[in-house]
């Protein structure tokens, strides 16, 4: 396995920001992800674990410890009748040709990220279509763990928590009749790139949706929009994005969180939570 030293997570992450992790891996296998944590423990380093990097805040001092990122390696795509199983490296835009996800179309993630974030749009989420998941657990134990018992709620899994690896996804789609609907893509795609900032670089909604409420209106409406901390802004566009405008850093989105937070709960008395995850959140 080849190990990278002081490989910048800004490289890893969509924001784009990140200090140097000490160790860093790209595993090309389940056997690979258990010769890592068997590294891991003989030079008893700590792990955070990593997919697209669309959904993560990487400190600006970086991370001591081992990165593993789950990515291209564990990408196979193995369809049996109604049944697909997937690497959880594999990109979602792969993921939609299958059919039957097309919620999914333009969400910048891989299926292990997705399936631990319950990422999902329109109304639709990625664990309804879960059947069950592959996990290491820290010793390189490997185990199954069926839908029923992954927790599935809004933007949450019970694997956000738990110190598992996801190696492989196995999602229960209805193959015979669903047919990947190409209209359906385009129009998700166009009503993205209308109403998000795609062109700075960004980890998508920062906040989840309060009930019934909407966190972009909120934060528009307690004067959020386009305030600045550094390079890190909140979206003109899209309140509830922050963009970094070229040099961001992890602090000033921290603090940009901060002032949002402060700015709607005195206005609306409403705590906004955080829909982005922290490395400190990861599998340390
Ligand atoms: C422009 C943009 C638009 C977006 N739109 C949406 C949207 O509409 N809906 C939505 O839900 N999200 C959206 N997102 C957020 C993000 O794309 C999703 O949350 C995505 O599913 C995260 O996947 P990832 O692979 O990038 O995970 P990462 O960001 O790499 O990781 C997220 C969390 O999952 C953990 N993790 C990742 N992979 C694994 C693994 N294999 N095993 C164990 N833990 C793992 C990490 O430790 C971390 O805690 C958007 C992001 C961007 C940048």
């Amino acid at each position: 396995m080849k190990y990278l030293r002081n490989e910048p997570l800004s490289r890893h992450t969509s924001f784009k920001i990140g200090g140097p992790a000490n160790y860093f891996c790209l595993p090309k296998s389940i056997g690979n992800i258990k010769e890592v944590l068997s590294f891991a423990r003989q030079n008893k380093l700590k792990i955070a674990v990593i997919g697209a990097g669309s959904n993560l805040l990487a400190p600006d001092q970086g991370f001591s410890g081992l990165v593993i990122k789950i990515g291209q390696g564990l990408a196979w795509v193995k369809a049996k009748g109604d049944r697909v199983s997937v690497g959880a490296g594999v990109g979602l835009a792969r993921l939609v040709k299958l059919g039957g996800l097309e919620f999914l179309a333009g969400i910048p993630g891989s299926v292990g990220g997705a399936v631990v974030m319950n990422a999902g749009a329109w109304g639709e989420e990625i664990g309804k279509y879960v059947e069950q998941v592959t996990v290491l657990d820290g010793a390189g134990r490997v185990k199954e763990i069926k839908r029923k018992n992954l927790g599935f709620a809004y933007r949450k899994s019970k694997l956000q928590k738990s110190r598992f690896i996801v190696a492989e996804v196995v999602f229960k789609l209805d193959r015979i009749r669903q047919r990947v609907k190409q209209e359906k893509i385009k129009e998700y795609l166009a009503k993205r790139r209308a109403r998000h900032p795609l062109d700075r670089p960004s980890c998508g909604s920062v906040f989840k949706n309060p009930r019934g409420l909407t966190a972009g209106a909120l934060i528009e409406a307690a004067g959020c929009q386009g305030k600045r901390i550094g390079d890190a802004q909140v979206s003109k566009k899209h309140a509830n994005f922050i963009v970094n405008l070229g040099g961001a850093k992890a602090a000033d989105v921290i603090k940009l969180i901060s002032i949002v937070q402060k700015a709607v709960n005195n206005k609306f008395k409403v705590l906004l939570e955080p829909e982005l995850k922290t490395m400190v959140q990861s599998k340390l």
